[in-house]
């Protein structure tokens, strides 16, 4: 079947619920970073399918781990029968977060089901009922990671009362109208002082949850020292500091854990999409008293199978190898130099930020009023899947272009992208770019 017929197929049976559509490509093979659709056209993929090919697709070890894993033993149920494979994963999961506390691990499926554990069990854990999460926050599509989450594709959504959302600190668009050099953290203090003093007494806060960088919510890269402070004040309160690392953990950043950049030691970390090179599996690592706060509580009878498992530990071998996390700070590097000399060249570029291969350039109707230019990322986008790459938008206005490709990129690869991504953007201010086309995909329908 061709492209356009599975194109129509898909429109006709595949529910739109689970859609963030962009354009309308359907992949049949990859390769590293290429992917090939139904009418054989190549794409770079500037995606890694939302930062789960990390290590390319089709890496044979995988491939190879994966085989094997199904002759062996296809399938059984962590829930009700031990397997060697999890226990491997899980001691070295634990061996990777630092903290001289007892560690535990949970496997399940996806980001989603796994920050669900902590919505479930913080408050069973601590005895403290409420939990802080970040404006523009994704922590996934179940109902309590949905009622964590403040992106507006899920905040829209009327979620747990128990949850309390405090400002990012998105500097280019500071909520509080401050300047970094100057602000001293302003935000934090806010938090100290507002938040823990007034809208809900620390005692009550079990555990503050955050995204090392935010990557849904436009790739939003927090200054230096930002999460010190913040775990000094858990500190001082009692209260848990999580991070979610389902996006950026596994080396994205150049380094293992996205918040490897600041001096913290999480009390629990959340993984999942590249965790198994795409196999469904996630994980919740932490303190032992929130992994074991009740029996048989958050268990998914697929969840952390053999299969999985067995790609996890292939998975986390390739990774802390080091080279694609030393590849992911080389390209990155090179990568955000290029688009900050592009932003010279073109006024609707207003930020860009990242770190390693998580890279963001957010687009602005002018530099002076900052307004989002979503309509021109959604545009730019398709041009780009034209043009053979694959790049979606992030952003709680949809109009920051993304940049999360497999940590094999090759600086050849890079550069053709660069190369594909100043065309589109060219194109999409000059309207070369068939707008009729592009509004047929809701993208992230905010
Ligand atoms: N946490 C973060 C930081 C994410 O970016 C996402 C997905 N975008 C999730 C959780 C949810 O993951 P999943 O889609 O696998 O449920």
């Amino acid at each position: 079947m061709n492209g356009n017929e599975l194109y129509l197929r898909d429109k006709n049976v595949i529910a739109d619920v689970l859609k963030l559509r962009f354009f309308p490509v359907v992949a049949q093979r990859g390769k590293g970073s290429t992917l090939t659709d139904a009418d054989s056209k190549e794409y770079l993929d500037f995606s890694a399918g939302w930062a789960v090919a990390n290590t390319g697709y089709c890496h044979p070890r995988i491939i190879k781990a994966a085989n094997e894993q199904m002759q062996k033993l296809s399938f059984s149920s962590l829930t009700s029968i031990m397997s060697e494979e999890s226990i491997l994963l899980g001691e070295k999961i634990c061996a990777l977060i630092d903290g001289d506390f007892e560690k535990k691990v949970w496997f399940g499926h996806s980001g989603s089901d796994a920050n669900e554990l902590l919505a479930k069990m913080l408050p069973l854990a601590t005895k403290r009922p409420r939990i802080i999460t970040f404006v523009g926050s994704y922590h996934g599509m179940t109902m309590g990671s949905y009622s964590m989450s403040g992106h507006p594709a899920q905040s829209t959504f009327i979620g747990g009362g128990n949850v309390i959302k405090i400002a990012y600190p998105y500097c280019y668009r500071c909520p509080f109208a401050k300047e970094l050099e100057t602000c001293n953290f302003f935000c934090l203090k806010y938090v100290k002082e507002f938040v823990l003093g007034s809208v809900v007494p620390a005692n009550q806060v079990g555990a503050i949850i955050a995204e090392a960088v935010q990557s849904d919510g436009g790739d939003v890269v927090p200054p230096k020292g930002y999460f010190k402070e913040l775990q000094r004040i858990c500190k001082d309160n009692g209260i848990y500091l999580i991070f979610d690392e389902v996006k950026v953990g596994y080396g994205r950043t150049g380094k293992m854990f996205g918040f490897n950049h600041d001096e913290v030691n999480p009390d629990a970390v959340v993984l999942g999409k590249p965790m198994a090179s795409g196999q469904p599996l996630s994980a919740v690592v932490g303190r032992k008293e929130i992994m074991d706060a009740a029996t048989g509580a958050h268990l998914f009878t697929t969840g952390g199978n053999p299969v999985a498992c067995a790609c996890g530990l292939e998975t986390l071998a390739i990774i802390e190898d080091g080279k694609l996390i030393k590849n992911a700070a080389v390209i990155g590097d090179y990568l955000k130099n290029e688009f900050l000399l592009l932003a010279k060249r073109y006024d609707v570029i207003g930020d860009v930020r990242g770190r390693g291969l998580i890279i963001g350039i957010e687009l602005v109707l002018d530099r002076k009023s900052k307004k989002p230019a979503s309509d021109l990322a959604a545009v730019v986008s398709y041009r780009c899947y034209e043009l053979g790459l694959i790049l979606f938008c992030t952003g709680i206005s949809s109009n920051v272009l993304e940049m999360t490709p497999p940590l094999v990129l090759t600086k050849d690869e890079a550069k053709k992208a660069v190369g594909i991504i100043e065309r589109s953007l060219s194109d999409a201010i000059n309207n070369r770019v068939d707008e009729k086309k592009v509004k047929e995909f809701a993208g992230w329908a905010i």
